[in-house]
């Protein structure tokens, strides 16, 4: 059986969290997207820990962590991360590479740095790991799957003749150092080596576990706020955030996919630029960050803090649709738990006119947000096991969510521990 964890907002919903507890069922947990760009944070007993291109299911000692081709691999990174769970104690975990997933070049880093640096005020807010460079030059056909590194000859051909492509950019746009091509390629047969021993062709081996009947589970990264078609365009990733595009970033059948668990936020936030209709700001704003997530709504790959907002059911309406969610995580409900009473955004205005769709981007910057309020339940909810003990009014903001959604909420995550789960 396949499964998806993804997110319906803008990312940093808390599927790290809920992708390690799941994993405890699973055989494989899979990466299908992104890069080393976003993180997820998990606590575990072996401690704190920011991943960023491993899935959250390293942690269990019975469970395959897959790279799959749709990811852009930053090697050195993934080697880093593999290093720090060993040095905190984790036992070492079963790790597969695709053959086809494309490598994040030094280059690719540098390029999104120059470029962010370039677009000054106008920037897109890029974590600078080289992601959008990456993805264009995969569609651009001068990307590098993991598979190339293994024929020298013709690997260095094409660095050089990459490089030719990349030093135009370099020398004359951004006004930097060109890439020495021999050094590049001597970098990439240091690449080879430490992926050698994960190197796998992914899909072969994923099609034989659907056979055997394994659990499987596909890890997205961000949220469908930030897919570059159906999100927030420009103002997005470079790869798909969907469940839909597990399938191809793990070459898998997509109808292999049964179960879509959808993770959204119990309240908003968001990193980079971009029109966020229940943003808020000031002293409202800065006490939700100080007492979201775990220890602050901080970006767990930059450190940058968080956009907050209330729940957006709008965007999380259309964030589960776009997913095709099965059925809903609800997290960090216990954050809110402070509130007297709760903003809820259950509308756009734009243009004078009240819509409950999610509009394009050209609209989405023009709306406004229509706020409903809800009473809070003034208590902390931690440590609560069964739904029946939140207190009443904390069960009708889960159930006022679950009904804007259109979707069944199964789970209410009150915490950020394994074990600060409520199952519905
Ligand atoms: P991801 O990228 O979707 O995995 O999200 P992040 O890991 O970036 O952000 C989620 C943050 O919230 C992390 O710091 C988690 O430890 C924390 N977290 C997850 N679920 C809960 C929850 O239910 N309550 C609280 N307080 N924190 C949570």
């Amino acid at each position: 059986m396949v499964r998806a964890v993804v997110g319906a907002n803008w990312g940093d919903e808390g599927k790290g969290k809920i992708t390690d507890m799941l994993a405890k069922e699973s055989d494989i947990i899979i990466r299908f997207q992104g890069g080393s760009n976003a993180g997820h944070t998990i606590i575990n007993n072996y401690g704190k820990f920011a991943l960023h291109l491993l899935p959250s299911g390293v942690f269990y000692g019975h469970t395959t962590s897959v790279i799959g081709n749709g990811v852009a691999l930053n090697i050195p990174y993934l080697f880093d991360e593999i290093h720090d769970l060993e040095r905190k104690g984790v036992p070492s975990p079963r790790i597969l590479v695709s053959d086809r997933a494309q490598i994040l070049m030094p280059y690719h880093v540098l390029q999104d740095t120059y470029e962010e640096a370039r677009l000054a005020g106008k920037s897109f807010g890029s974590t600078k790991s080289g992601i959008a460079p990456f993805y264009s030059d995969k569609y651009a056909k001068i990307g590098f799957q993991v598979s190339e590194l293994f024929d020298e000859e013709a690997l260095k051909e094409k660095v050089s003749r990459v490089c030719e492509i990349k030093n135009v950019l370099f020398e004359h746009l951004y006004h930097k150092p060109p890439i020495d091509p021999e050094e590049l390629y001597a970098t990439l047969l240091s690449y080879r080596d430490m992926v050698a021993p994960y190197v796998c062709d992914v899909s072969s081996y994923l099609h034989q576990a659907i056979k055997d009947g394994k659990n499987i589970l596909l890890e997205g990264q961000l949220g469908s706020l930030k897919d570059p078609d159906h999100g927030i365009y420009p103002m997005v990733t470079s790869s798909s955030t969907l469940a839909a595009y597990g399938a191809i970033g793990a070459g898998i059948p997509p109808y292999e996919i049964r179960q879509i668990t959808t993770v959204v936020k119990a309240y908003s936030s968001a990193v980079g630029a971009g029109a966020f209709v229940s943003e808020i700001f000031g002293e409202e704003a800065d006490e939700l960050r100080r007492r979201g997530g775990d220890g602050g709504e901080y970006g767990a790959t930059t450190g940058r803090p968080r956009r907050m907002g209330w729940f957006d059911a709008v965007a999380s309406r259309y964030g589960c649709r776009i997913q095709g969610a099965t059925e809903v995580a609800l997290t960090v409900l216990d954050v809110l738990g402070y509130l007297d009473e709760l903003p809820v955004c259950v509308g756009y205005e734009i243009d004078g006119q009240v819509t409950k769709e999610f509009p394009t981007t050209v609209k989405l910057e023009k709306a406004r947000p229509v706020y409903e309020k809800l009473p809070g339940w003034k208590c902390d909810i931690r440590g609560i096991k069964a739904y029946e003990e939140l207190p009443e009014n904390c069960r009708r903001y889960v159930e006022y969510i679950e009904k804007e959604l259109g979707v069944p909420v199964t789970m209410v995550s009150n915490g950020p521990g394994r074990d600060d789960i409520i199952m519905r």
